[in-house]
């Protein structure tokens, strides 16, 4: 290790070197993040909750386990976690008032596999309001600023996640992703974010949000340390029957360098009118770059994207109305007393959920409702169909689709949330994929003229996980873009 470097800037990859040759020990790792936490936790907000004195302990034991040859793939390494992950003995609030103080008495699988492999858990990552969002605005706990930018956003819904990575607060993190709030908010503060294929990453214990669409992942600073993330985390779970039993491959070993002969198909209806040139020329720019390290460039069609958000946004709040029926007062979290039992859930959930939610509730109940169902529900489900035979379409023509990750960079904090729809329009190029089941990474391709990132989108046909992080490591790799570290 460069010990001229604070550690809690290293990559996953330099740290997990550095711990085995013990030339740096996991407690002096976490008191780096810890650090660094404190000194720009008042500005960026990335945390619900700081884990200090469980982190120390589990640092203390990775270095046990480092020192008696047996650590796990992640020994020593300070991860955070978005607040939507159930973790035993340390509370879960979702980034609402529901579940203020609701302190799980279990682990989601993630959670565990990540334990057993030994990494250190920095803290609980702030969201918008269960994972309802794209900006981390519609947080109970205020909104996380952007890391290279302070009054702009961080994205959402995982901006906590992506910020604590970007600010070196921690190595990597787990976010979730319905609709691109990995993907997005990776985009937004200069990392990396994969949402993997649906069913390719258990989901139990994993607050629900929209059960057809939902699916956990990893950020970190580089290609390469999310492939190490992945291996831990994907893979089949008894307790999550929604998860593929898939054999889960060494994602590492597809980091070869090499994209000769490799087809990138390139939607032209990813390029609307209305997004950031600088977007654009930053996304041309790479496929130039793929296309130098030979790679070849095909036009595809996915002619259903235009109906995408309409589908989406009937599709997610459907399933939300339904799986946020739980909250009634009386099984977790919040409860304010009442008269009557319907007064109290009333008063509960008028009380407990903030305003973006209780809209997703009221639309979903809408499209659910009887006389409407047919018109709503049902349709944006045939929608689904097209839009997911669009991409099994494409991917006949090529390996791999690149497009921007959306359509501006971070914008300003206030900026949208007045209206709800412009919010729901910066998810244009993220949640086609999720209406497909299908994996995509975000990672950064350049800078805006303001110096904020530019998230380039790799999608890959169901399970082409490998394909996706050997494309992006390569890009990585060329050194076309150099890496600008976050302001804060
Ligand atoms: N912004 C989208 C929404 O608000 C996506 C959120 C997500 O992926 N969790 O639904």
């Amino acid at each position: 290790m460069n010990v001229t470097t604070d550690p809690c800037r290293l990559t996953i990859d330099e740290a997990r070197l550095a711990l085995r040759k013990r030339e740096l020990s996991a407690v002096e790792l976490i008191r780096a993040c810890l650090q660094r936490i404190a000194a720009v936790e008042p500005r960026l907000n990335s945390f619900i909750t700081v884990c200090e004195k469980e982190a120390l302990d589990q640092a203390q034991a990775a270095d046990r386990r480092l020192a008696s040859g047996d650590g796990g793939a992640l020994c020593g390494i300070p991860l955070a976690i978005k607040d939507i992950y159930a973790t035993r003995g340390v509370r879960t609030t979702c980034a609402s008032k529901i579940l203020e103080n609701f302190v799980p008495t279990y682990d989601a699988t993630v959670i565990a596999r990540l334990r057993a492999e030994g990494a250190v858990f920095v803290g609980k990552a702030n969201l918008d309001e269960f994972a309802m969002g794209s900006s981390t605005e519609n947080s109970a706990f205020g909104p996380t600023r952007n890391p290279y930018d302070l009054e702009r956003v961080a994205g959402g819904s995982s901006g906590g996640s992506a910020a604590a990575v970007a600010a070196g607060e921690c190595l990597g993190s787990l976010g979730t992703d319905t609709g691109g709030s990995i993907r997005e908010p990776a985009a937004f503060c200069g990392v990396v974010g994969i949402k993997p294929t649906y069913s390719r990453v258990s989901r139990f214990g994993v607050i629900a949000y929209a059960s057809s669409l939902d699916q956990v992942g990893p950020f970190a600073k580089t290609v390469r340390d999310a492939a190490i993330l992945m291996r831990s985390l994907a893979g089949g779970d008894p307790a999550d029957s929604t998860c593929s039993t898939r054999p889960v491959p060494d994602y590492e070993q597809a980091l070869t360098g090499d994209v000769k002969g490799l087809r990138i198909g390139v939607p032209s209806e990813y390029f609307v009118e209305g997004m950031q040139p600088e977007v654009e020329d930053a996304v041309r720019a790479a496929l130039r770059q793929y296309e130098s390290m030979g790679a070849a460039i095909v036009e595809v069609s996915l002619p259903h994207t235009g109906y995408a958000i309409a589908a989406y946004y009937l599709i997610a709040t459907a399933e939300a109305s339904a799986n946020l029926e739980r909250y009634d007062g009386i099984r977790y979290g919040l409860r304010v007393e009442a008269e009557s039992l319907l007064d109290l859930y009333r008063k509960t959930r008028a009380r407990g959920f903030g305003a973006e939610v209780k809209r997703r509730i009221m639309l979903g109940t809408f499209a659910l409702s009887t006389g409407y169902y047919d018109a709503y529900y049902l349709k944006a489900q045939k929608v689904r169909t097209l839009i997911k035979r669009d991409f099994e379409q494409a991917f006949t023509r090529c390996d791999l689709i690149a497009t921007p990750t959306a359509p501006t960079t971070a914008f300003r904090l206030g900026e949208k949330t007045s209206d709800p729809l412009q919010m729901y329009l910066s998810d244009i190029f993220t949640i086609s994929v999720n209406l497909a089941g299908l994996p995509g990474m975000a990672l950064p391709c350049g800078y805006d003229s303001h110096g904020m990132p530019i998230g380039l989108q790799l999608i890959g046909p169901a399970f082409g996980e490998e394909a996706i992080f050997r494309a992006g490591d390569a890009y990585e790799r060329s050194g076309a873009v150099t890496r600008r570290p976050a302001a804060v």
